[in-house]
């Protein structure tokens, strides 16, 4: 199943922009030490959207994916 217009909008953002209101918190990921993964399953199209920062100091971001954390 494809994302919905709303996860495809969110994909790529900046991580200051909220989630949109069909994403339900998923657990948090735990990708590695330093880096942060906040996940979320949307309810309309079940795709999961990442909130995940690279590193300490850098900026995070949201990521489409299905659970997959890039190494
Ligand atoms: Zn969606």
């Amino acid at each position: 199943m494809l994302p919905c217009d709303r996860c495809k909008g969110q994909a790529g953002r900046p991580g200051h922009l909220p989630p949109h209101p069909d994403l339900e918190k998923a657990p948090d990921l735990s990708p590695r030490e330093g880096a942060t993964a906040h996940a979320y399953q949307c309810r309309k199209c079940g795709h999961m959207l990442v909130l995940q920062s690279p590193g300490r100091d850098m900026p995070d971001f949201w990521v489409l994916g299905d659970g997959a954390f890039p190494a």
